[in-house]
């Protein structure tokens, strides 16, 4: 059972290591936008010449905070990495 934030959307994940983010896979991303609209840090952006109309997360906006991991119906199209390594 997790906790909600401030919107009421429940997180169901524990928390991943400070540094952490998360980028986006396109082999696996069916481009809904759930990740987009979940995002408390506002940052998924959509690529705007993207002709599959795809999102990215930016990189110096991401907190890591993994909630987008709750909501994305796309198995492995969010990936978690080390930003610290990026
Ligand atoms: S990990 Fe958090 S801050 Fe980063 S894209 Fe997902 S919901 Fe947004
Ligand atoms: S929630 Fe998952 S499938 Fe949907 S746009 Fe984001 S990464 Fe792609």
């Amino acid at each position: 059972m997790g906790d909600e934030d401030e919107r009421g959307l429940r997180r169901t994940r524990a928390r991943i290591p400070a540094g952490m983010k998360v980028r986006i896979d396109d082999r696996y991303c069916i481009a809904c936008g759930l990740c987009r609209e979940v995002c408390p840090d506002r940052a998924v952006h959509p690529r705007l010449q993207d002709v599959h109309h795809r999102f990215e997360v930016l990189p110096q906006e991401c907190t890591g905070c993994a909630l987008c991991l709750d909501y994305c119906p796309a198995p492995g199209a969010l990936v978690q990495y080390d930003g610290a390594q990026a």
